[in-house]
C-alpha cells in the first residue's frame, strides 16, 4: 500500500483531493484510494503491484476486459495516422454507421463524455418544441449538466449519503473556508419536487437556482407523479429525460406495471404532450445488450444518448435520435453544438473496434457470469445474516444493504435506505482480498468478457469473509 500511500498524499497537493471524480476517492468506504500502474483483462494492477479482480470496469467502458489486443492494435495505428484533425474522418462515419446499426437512432452526433451528450440532447429537446423545462427522476445521474445536478445519483447521492455528507462537507468547507452546513444536502433524501413546488432545488453549490428552475425531479417508477405533472405543466415540458434502466442509485430496472414498463409509459405520455423522450443508455448502452437496454425492453425514445462502451475506453460519447429532429443541429439545423475533440480519431477507433468485437457470445458470456454472481453474492450474505437485495438490468446489477423489511428497490428514497458501514466493511474485505468493487454503495458492478475462471474463483472465494465483515458492522 505505500506506494499508493504516497502516490494520495502527492495528489492531493496538486488535485483537489487527490482525485479527477469524486467517487474514486474512497470518500464514502475510506481508506486510500488504489492508484492503479496498469491494467489486462480482468485485473487492474496497483502502483505497490497488487493485483486485483476488476469489478469496475472504468466505470463501464471495458466490456472487453482491459488492453485488449485488438482495441490496442486499432488504437495504436490509428495514433500512427495522426491523433487529430479537426476535420472529418471515415471512421466516425462507420462508428455511427454501426451505432444506427444497434439502436433504433437514425443519426448520431458524436461527443467526448456522456455529460457532453446529455447537455446536447437537452438543448436540442428544448430547440425542437420551443419549451423550458425538463423533467428527470431522483437518483438517475445524467452527468455534471448544471440543470440536471438536483437529486442526482451517482458521485452526489455517494456525497450526499450519510456520514459521508458530513465528511464531504466539513472536508470541502475547510478546504475553502465555508460552513459545513452549507455544502451538500446533508443525510437523507434530498427534495423531490412536487407538482405545487416550482423548481428542483440544486444538488451541488456552484448550480444556481435559476439552471434548476425548469427542472422538475420526480421520484423514479412513480407514474402517478409523472401523470399529475404532465396535467400541470404538459405544455411546457420539453423533454422527460430518463436512464433507460437506472444505473447510478444502484440498478434500479424500469418497473412493469400492467404489462407495461416505465419507460414505454414515459414514452406514450411524452408523445401524447408532444415532449420528447430522452433515454439516457451511457451506462447500458452496448453493455445490457447488443442494442444496450433498448434491446431488453423494446422501448423507442425520441433521442439516445451513449458513451462508455462505445468509446472503448477513451473518450467518446454520442446523442442521436431520428433523422427529422437531428436535422435540426447546425450545421444544418439552428440549435448550435460542436466540439474540437468530437469525433476523435484515436478515440474513434477504440470505440469501433470495441463495438465490432461486442458480439452475441460476449453478451451470453457477461450474462452468464452475471447470473452466477448475483447468485453467489446473495447467498454469501444471506448465509452471513446480512439483509440485503440484489438487483439487476440484464447484466448489470449492484447489491443494496438494505434493511430487512426491504425486499425490493424501486426508487431513490429505498435506495437511501442502506447501510454505507455495512457496504464499507464488505467492500474492504473485498479488496483486501484481491476484489476491487465500486467504492459507492450506489454505483453499479461491472463484468466483462476478460473475466475468466480464475478472477471468478477469486471473487467468490472473498465473499464469506466480506459477508461476515458486513455483518458485524450491523451489530
Ligand atoms: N449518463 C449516465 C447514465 C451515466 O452513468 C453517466 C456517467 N456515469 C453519465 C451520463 C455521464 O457520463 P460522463 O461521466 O462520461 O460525462
Amino acid at each position: 500500500m505505500n506506494a499508493s500511500i504516497e502516490a494520495f498524499a502527492r495528489a492531493q497537493t496538486v488535485i483537489p483531493g487527490g482525485v479527477n471524480s469524486p467517487v474514486r476517492a474512497f470518500r464514502s468506504v475510506g481508506g486510500t484510494p488504489r492508484f492503479i500502474a496498469r491494467a489486462s483483462g480482468p485485473y487492474l494492477y496497483d502502483v505497490d503491484d497488487n493485483e486485483l479482480v476488476d469489478l469496475v470496469g472504468s466505470w463501464g467502458p471495458m466490456l472487453l476486459g482491459h488492453a485488449h489486443p485488438e482495441v490496442l492494435a486499432a488504437v495504436t495505428a490509428a495514433a500512427a495516422d495522426g491523433t487529430s484533425f479537426g476535420a472529418p474522418t471515415v471512421a466516425e462515419v462507420d462508428l455511427a454507421a454501426e451505432i444506427v446499426d444497434r439502436t433504433p437512432v437514425e443519426q448520431v452526433r458524436l461527443v467526448n463524455s456522456g455529460t457532453e451528450a446529455t447537455m446536447s440532447a437537452l438543448r436540442l429537446a428544448r430547440g425542437i418544441t420551443g419549451r423550458d423545462k425538463i423533467v428527470k427522476f431522483a437518483g438517475c445521474y445524467h452527468g455534471h449538466v448544471d440543470s440536471l445536478l438536483a437529486a442526482a445519483g451517482s458521485g452526489v447521492a455517494t456525497l450526499s449519503h450519510a456520514a459521508a455528507a458530513d465528511e464531504a462537507a466539513s472536508a470541502l468547507a475547510s478546504s475553502v473556508g465555508l460552513a459545513a452546513a452549507s455544502v451538500p444536502p446533508g443525510p437523507g433524501v434530498p427534495p423531490i419536487r412536487t407538482v405545487s413546488v416550482p423548481a428542483a432545488v440544486p444538488g451541488t453549490r456552484g448550480v444556481t437556482a435559476g439552471t434548476t428552475a425548469d427542472t422538475i425531479v420526480l421520484g423514479y417508477n412513480d407514474r402517478a407523479a409523472v401523470r399529475e405533472t404532465f396535467a400541470v405543466l404538459g405544455d411546457q415540458i420539453a423533454a422527460v429525460i430518463t436512464e433507460a434502466a437506472a444505473g447510478n442509485m444502484g440498478v434500479i430496472p424500469p418497473a412493469v406495471e400492467e404489462g407495461i414498463d416505465f419507460n414505454a409509459f414515459l414514452a406514450e405520455i411524452c408523445s401524447r404532450h408532444s415532449a420528447l423522450l430522452i433515454s439516457d443508455e451511457v451506462m447500458t448502452g452496448f453493455r445490457v445488450s447488443r442494442s444496450g437496454y433498448f434491446g431488453l425492453d423494446g422501448v423507442e425514445a425520441d433521442l439516445m444518448t451513449f458513451g462508455k462502451v462505445m468509446g472503448g475506453g477513451f473518450p467518446a460519447a454520442a446523442f442521436g435520435g431520428r433523422a427529422e429532429l437531428m436535422q435540426h443541429l447546425a450545421p444544418v439545423g439552428a440549435v448550435y453544438q460542436a466540439g474540437t475533440l468530437s469525433g476523435n480519431p484515436v478515440a474513434t477507433s477504440a470505440g469501433l473496434a470495441t463495438l465490432r468485437l461486442a458480439t452475441a457470445e460476449v453478451y451470453e458470456r457477461i450474462d452468464g457470469l452475471s447470473d452466477g454472481l448475483r447468485a453467489e453474492v446473495s447467498a454469501a450474505l444471506s448465509a452471513a445474516g446480512v439483509s440485503h437485495v440484489v438487483q439487476n438490468a440484464g447484466n448489470l446489477f449492484s447489491v443494496f444493504f438494505v434493511p430487512e423489511d426491504v425486499t425490493a428497490v424501486p426508487d431513490y428514497a429505498t435506495a437511501m435506505t442502506q447501510s454505507a458501514p455495512a457496504y464499507a466493511r464488505f467492500f474492504h474485505a473485498m479488496l483486501d482480498a484481491g476484489v476491487y468493487l465500486p467504492p459507492s454503495a450506489f454505483e453499479a458492478w461491472f463484468l466483462s468478457a476478460a473475466h475468466d475462471d480464475g478472477a471468478m474463483n477469486r471473487i467468490v472465494d472473498a465473499l464469506p469473509a466480506a459477508a461476515a465483515a458486513a455483518a458485524q458492522s450491523e451489530a
